[in-house]
């Protein structure tokens, strides 16, 4: 059976108003946004309109979101894979799962489609890896390029992928028509980290005594992943008390928490 690929109900409602930061990139996308719902403005002096741009940055800084809130804000449907999805599930079908996904995603143009961790299948053709095939990689690949190349002026489907390893992609996936547009989704700064703090206490039951600015403070390094994390974890610490609402020192117990976590995932890999 066909892996669902879009859910046509909770889908289109994510907006650039949940994504916190990022203003930059969001500046960028808007442009992809007046794509989808414009496009006979764009190629009326004879232009064409880009088919894929790459989402550049570290892990949880909400290029997935983002990409989300492109599809939001132009109201077109959102179909998505992750590149280890054709790793792991996909194994012998990933080049007819490309082609299924962009065959669903034309029938319902304009639309999005977005490619988690790409580097999973784009990485540089022709270097060994000792994970599985390379042949089928390498196909998966390859009929990425062909949808891509194929798509005709009015297609209307815009590809964005994300990937945090930009360096190791093959060169031909950024190739003029294919991903020639990058955006950089960075870690927040101390600024950002409040506004995403906001979105994410937003939905709890807070105590008087907090403080955006101090949760900041305390959380360097931290990317929106991880401040969502802590936000929900303050809210279960503060639960687990018995407590009415969600205190400053919930939050700090929080962050020590997953601090610790971190810290333990850092272990593992080095
Ligand atoms: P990965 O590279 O690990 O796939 P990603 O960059 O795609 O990560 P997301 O999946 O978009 O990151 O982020 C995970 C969650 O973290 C989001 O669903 C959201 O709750 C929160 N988040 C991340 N960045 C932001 C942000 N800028 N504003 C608000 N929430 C954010």
């Amino acid at each position: 059976s066909k892996a669902k690929l879009f859910d046509e109900k909770t889908d289109m409602k994510t907006s650039f108003k949940d994504v916190a930061g990022l203003e930059g990139a969001k500046e960028e996308v808007q442009e992809i946004v007046d794509f989808l719902k414009n496009p006979e403005k764009y190629t009326s002096l004879g232009g064409k309109i880009p088919k894929g741009a790459l989402l550049v940055g570290p892990p949880g800084t909400g290029k997935t979101l983002l990409a989300k809130a492109v599809a939001g804000e132009a109201q077109v449907p959102f179909f998505s894979l992750s590149g280890s999805d054709f790793v792991e599930m996909f194994v012998g079908v990933g080049a007819s799962r490309v082609r299924d996904l962009f065959k669903q995603a034309k029938e319902k143009s304009p639309a999005i489609i977005f490619i988690d961790e790409i580097d999973a299948i784009g990485r540089a053709r022709g270097k060994n890896n000792f994970t599985g095939s390379n042949d089928e990689r390498e196909n998966t690949l390859n009929q990425l390029l062909t949808e891509m190349d194929g798509f005709g002026t009015n297609t209307n489907v815009i590809v964005m992928a994300a990937t945090n390893r930009a360096d190791i992609l093959d060169k031909a996936l950024m190739r003029a028509g294919r991903f020639d547009r990058q955006i950089y989704v960075d870690l927040p700064d101390i600024r950002e980290r409040k506004e995403i703090f906001e979105v994410h206490l937003k939905p709890l039951k807070k105590a008087e005594d907090l403080d955006t600015d101090f949760l900041s403070k305390q959380t360097p390094g931290f990317s929106g992943a991880d401040i969502a994390n802590v936000c929900n974890e303050a809210a279960l610490i503060a639960a687990r008390k018995g407590k009415k609402a969600v205190e400053k020192q919930d939050f700090l117990d929080a962050v020590d928490r997953i601090v610790g976590g971190l810290e333990k995932k850092n272990k593992i890999i080095t």
